[in-house]
């Protein structure tokens, strides 16, 4: 009887020892093929994607969550989106993040509305990817026992997804280092010209209005002098953030020089330009900037606007827009140029551009 029992368990142990073992080689089949596909995407929605489904078929996850800091912002993809608030608030407190989170849904972006729910029972396990200027961490709640071969495939899939990841973002970065201005987070001058180029073609192209908004600090040499070259990098980078919170998508702003910006406005015509240069003047010369704990100071820009003519290609409108710029300078600074006054229909044209109202 003991002999037979044992005979009978050996083999039961065989036939679930050959069970695994094919189940082993399929996985590690499909699994090969998923890390081809990761190592092949090029942007982080992809890669994330892609790794989402590979896990999913692998290890059919409950809860698949993956999170990028970079510098102020927090991006989260999450699926499904059922648990994001229980997620979330382990992210923000391993972040050491109070902001608000910028979620994601992933697969097809399908929010899933069922009632939020606490995450359902097993191990939440978090691995951090990245760590540094970017800071990248992956969490899965896995729906099924992990046994040694799920265990193995999980760290391969983790480390595909690490050097994925993390070559994105170092490509990322370079980009962003040779397209952005460090201090304002703005465009430097050469992302500008690239734009630029880019916007005018596709205005004339399509008979569309192109306007730009050129404006520099007053005095700016005058801050520097007084509160010190630091404070002057704060007003720099608080304008800069004004400026950009009062525009609309699509329009963008560059640092042309020092203190002097440009912002780009397509589909614009030259009127609402300077409408908006004047709110922006305003807005600027409203909001006193904390330099320190103890000082606020007030600071004004001068701004000139131009638009793109039919027969005036880059140059042109630069030209334009800084003989507008130097107006504005000469005819007192803290000024937009033209100057938009609201006039009749009877009135003359003068340098001054009406705007004219049908009242
Ligand atoms: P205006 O009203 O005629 O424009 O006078 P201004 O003093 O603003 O112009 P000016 O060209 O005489 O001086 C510009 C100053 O801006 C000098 C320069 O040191 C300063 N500046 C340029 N870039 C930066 C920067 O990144 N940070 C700081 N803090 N200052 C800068
Ligand atoms: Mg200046
Ligand atoms: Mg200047």
């Amino acid at each position: 009887m003991e002999l037979m029992l044992k005979k009978f368990f050996h083999q039961t142990s065989a036939a679930i020892n050959a069970v695994f073992s094919f189940a082993k080689n399929i996985d590690y089949k499909t699994l090969s093929q998923y890390i081809l596909e990761i190592n092949q995407m090029q942007d982080l929605d992809s890669i994330l994607h892609e790794a989402s489904k590979c896990l999913k078929e692998m290890l059919d996850y409950r809860l698949f969550a993956f999170a990028v800091q970079d510098g102020d912002s927090l991006d989260v993809w999450i699926d499904p989106t059922l648990y994001k608030k229980t997620i979330g608030n382990i992210i923000q407190k391993d972040f050491g993040y109070n902001g608000e989170l910028n979620i994601r849904h992933m697969n097809d972006g399908e929010e899933d509305v069922r009632n939020p729910d606490t995450l359902p029972s097993g191990d939440l396990m978090s691995y951090v990817l990245m760590e540094g200027k970017y800071m990248v961490r992956f969490y899965i709640l896995t729906g099924r026992r992990m046994l040694q071969y799920h265990c193995e495939i999980m760290n391969i899939i983790v480390k595909t997804l690490g050097i994925a990841v993390s070559n994105f973002m170092n490509l990322k970065n370079l980009e962003n280092v040779a397209a952005f201005d460090p201090l304002t987070n703005c465009y430097n001058r050469r992302e500008f010209s690239r734009l630029i180029e880019h916007n005018i073609a596709n205005a004339q192209r399509h008979g569309k209005d192109l306007s730009i908004i050129m404006f520099d600090m007053d005095h700016f040499k005058k801050i520097n002098d007084t509160y010190g070259h630091q404070a002057g990098d704060i007003v720099l980078k608080k304008v800069c953030h004004v400026i950009c919170s009062g525009i609309r998508k699509g329009d963008y702003l560059s640092r042309f020089g020092g203190e002097e910006f440009v912002l780009v406005l397509p589909d614009t015509k030259m009127t609402r330009a300077m409408e908006l240069a004047e709110r922006l003047r305003k807005t600027i010369e409203n909001h006193p900037i904390k330099i320190s704990e103890e000082r606020d100071i007030k600071v004004t820009a001068s701004f000139g606007v131009a638009s793109l003519r039919i027969d005036s290609g880059k140059d042109i409108l630069l030209n334009e827009v800084d003989a507008m710029l130097y107006k504005a300078k000469t005819s007192g600074r803290n000024t937009v140029m033209p100057r938009l006054k609201l006039c009749d229909f009877h009135a003359q044209p003068s340098e001054e551009i009406c705007l004219v109202t049908a009242s």
